[in-house]
């Protein structure tokens, strides 16, 4: 059921996808897509202030397991988003998506089969997983 999202999105774009079609347009399209998300997160902590990004070095001490250091490390993130930002930022994400999966479409990619083989991927590696 779960993988029936995943195709029908993915033949959604790949029936509404025309100006962008190309390999090359494609790729560019998703590289500013990303870059548009990080302009919308960067525009919710300093034009909103909803979140503030907290950033120093990590003093990570001797002898913690994998677990323990997952859990002492944080994202850096303090507050909460707004709604117009939260809505905001999924809309770049969303815009994201649209064009990894077009740029899967046009290389004759299966979005459903990419995610699966990541998921395996992810479960098998674990907290050694994301270099
Ligand atoms: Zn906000």
């Amino acid at each position: 059921m779960k993988d029936l999202l995943f195709s029908e999105f993915q033949s959604t774009v790949q029936e509404n996808v025309i100006r962008h079609k190309s390999l090359i347009d494609g790729m560019t399209k998703l590289e500013e897509s990303v870059s548009r998300v990080n302009r919308a997160i960067a525009k919710s902590v300093t034009s909103c202030g909803c979140i503030q990004i907290v950033a120093e070095k990590h003093v990570i001490p001797e002898g913690l397991s994998l677990g323990q250091l997952r859990d002492l490390l944080d994202t850096g993130v303090r507050g909460q988003l707004c709604e117009n930002c939260q809505d905001a930022i999924e809309s770049e994400l969303g815009s994201s998506m649209y064009y990894l999966t077009s740029l899967m479409n046009a290389l004759g990619l299966s979005l459903y089969d990419c995610l699966l083989t990541e998921l395996q991927r992810v479960k098998a590696l674990g907290v050694f997983n994301g270099a």
